[in-house]
């Protein structure tokens, strides 16, 4: 119990900037925790999985981290592996949610907690707590700052619209897709805005892997229609940066984004991307890490919503963070002002 205590608070200390590391206490040997990413080809993973490294280490626990590289059956053999290694728990960054019930009914087996990394793993029992952000939040973030970048609140002009969601296997994506909906519906009714392409359901926008280049592809297919395209619903920085290159030369529409990566904070800085939703990685990671230790502890681990995240099995017990709409007009207070960026990486 002491040593949860002290370690803990080397824990927020250490979170609190760099350089601090010297300050943390060191804890004994407490175990290999597995952490299982999706792919490397988005940035954010690597900070999360940086930063969780980082602060499991601090707490004397040794990790064993592992990318998938965003390909399901690398990922389900990872945690087979460490399964078998015998890691004491399992943080899991899931790339397709609902393939994973067999190997995580081995981890239960050999009695290892399994904590859902951001995206909730589905229809499985055997899925203990889940750390994420608010993610029908980030969709109503995304939708609102194109109601306020098209003024449709104080003009009665008609825009035209298109949407795109995430992965279809990724339950976030519909959590994203249905916060949004749930602002641009009432606007869509109303012929405030305009879906030319007609493609409006999930199943129609939603883009596999959160692949840039699927949704080029797609956006470059719609504008062949020839109509102008003055606002775009974008699940994902890395998508937004897709869809922008299909504009090409066009005028540039008022588009989402989610993730404040750095290529499409510099997006947002020259005005060519509208928004972002910033997640900060670090706060995900210490929930997700504090949550482990705690179960490992024999704790109980802090959680703030018991209700929306039902895999299918299962309502699994979650922490939300709150994401944070960011712009050109308050990036810099949040973003470098907050340290998660340097004012030189962003050329601002
Ligand atoms: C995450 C988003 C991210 C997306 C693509 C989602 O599960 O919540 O932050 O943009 O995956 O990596």
């Amino acid at each position: 119990r002491w040593a949860v205590l002290v370690t803990t608070a080397a824990l927020m200390t250490a979170t609190a900037g760099c350089g601090s590391e010297e300050t943390a206490v060191s804890a004994p040997e407490r175990g290999i925790v597995g952490l299982a990413m999706p792919t490397k080809a988005s940035e954010r993973w690597i900070a999360d999985g940086e930063n969780m490294v980082k602060q499991f280490e601090l707490l004397g626990y040794r990790t064993d981290m592992q990318y998938a590289d965003d390909d399901v059956d690398v990922q389900v053999s990872q945690i087979d592996d460490m399964i078998t290694a015998k890691v004491s728990a399992l943080v899991v960054g899931a790339i397709d949610g609902t393939a994973l019930k067999s190997v995580l009914a081995k981890a239960a087996g050999a009695d290892i907690p399994v904590i859902a990394y951001d995206r909730l793993i589905r229809d499985s029992g055997d899925v203990d707590y889940y750390a994420t952000f608010d993610n029908y939040k980030v969709g109503v973030e995304q939708a609102t700052s194109i109601v306020d970048a098209l003024k449709l609140k104080n003009n009665d002009k008609s825009y035209n619209l298109e949407l795109f969601a995430g992965s279809p296997d990724d339950n976030n994506a519909t959590f994203f897709f249905n916060g949004a909906m749930s602002v641009l519906t009432p606007y869509i009714k109303k012929g405030r805005l305009d879906v030319r392409s007609g493609e409006t359901k999930f199943a129609e926008v939603a883009t596999m892997r959160w692949d840039g280049a699927v949704a080029q592809k797609r956006m470059a297919r719609i504008l062949k229609q020839g109509h102008q395209v003055d606002a775009v619903l974008s699940p994902y920085d890395g998508i937004t940066r897709g869809i922008l290159t299909a504009f090409g030369t066009k005028k540039l529409p008022v588009i989402t984004g989610q993730d404040a990566e750095l290529d499409s904070v510099k997006l947002i800085a020259s005005g060519k991307q509208t928004e972002t939703v910033y997640k900060d990685t670090r706060e995900l990671a210490k929930v997700a890490v504090q949550m482990t230790d705690a179960v490992l502890s024999d704790e109980e681990p802090m959680i703030n919503d018991t209700e929306q995240y039902n895999n299918g099995v299962k309502t699994v017990p979650t922490f939300l963070l709150q994401p944070v709409n960011v712009d050109k007009s308050n990036y810099k207070r949040v973003l470098i002002d907050g340290g998660y960026y340097t004012a030189a990486q962003i050329g601002a």
